[in-house]
């Protein structure tokens, strides 16, 4: 199977959710199981014999990839959330948006007392690098290592990435040049 299949399988949804926006659709991906099998293979190869502690979501559809991910490596899925979501002690990271800001959070001992551990942070789309960049320094801040953060859609027009290899190193399966 070639990107191309795995880029026709994403719906573009235009002016979702408000005019101008493109929305890059997986649902559409996930619902194949050739396509969603090869995506997580695509990320498995890439980084089994890395040592790899844990993978991280980023919610919701950073979920689907992340937990995916996880079995198919065997080890464990840390869930990376909107503020108030998680039940226990949080450690927690803001980000601005165009208005205001948000506030991603993790579970204090979400490593579970793996030092150093090492991680790959998982979601399915990277836009302008905001949500990503505050859960790498979420990451880093319980002194693991985010060893990758890896998206199934990159807009690069939005060069999210640039935000986060000051921290990590970035992959992505399926570049769009725009927005
Ligand atoms: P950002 O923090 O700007 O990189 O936004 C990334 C988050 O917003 C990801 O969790 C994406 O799921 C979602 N997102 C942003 N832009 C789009 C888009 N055009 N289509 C689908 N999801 C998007």
């Amino acid at each position: 199977m070639n990107k191309q299949q795995i880029a026709d399988s994403i719906r573009a949804i235009y002016d979702y959710p408000k005019p101008g926006i493109i929305f890059r659709d997986i649902t559409t991906l996930i619902g194949d199981a050739k396509i969603f099998y090869e995506v997580i293979e695509i990320f498995k190869n890439r980084y089994q014999g890395q040592k790899i502690d844990f993978v991280a979501g980023i919610e919701a559809r950073g979920f689907v990839f992340g937990a995916a991910l996880s079995y198919a490596m065997g080890v464990g899925f840390i869930p990376i959330r909107k503020k108030g979501k998680l039940p226990y002690t949080t450690v927690s990271e803001k980000y601005s948006l165009e208005y205001g800001f948000d506030e991603v959070e993790m579970h204090i001992d979400a490593f579970r007392g793996v030092e150093n551990a090492r991680v790959v942070l998982v979601d399915d789309l990277i836009a302008t690098g905001g949500t990503a960049e505050a859960s790498v320094k979420l990451i880093k801040s319980m002194s693991a290592q985010c060893i990758e953060a890896a998206f199934v859609i990159n807009l690069k027009g939005l060069e999210g990435e640039k935000r986060l290899t000051p921290y990590t190193q970035v992959f992505s399966i399926v570049e769009y040049e725009g927005k």
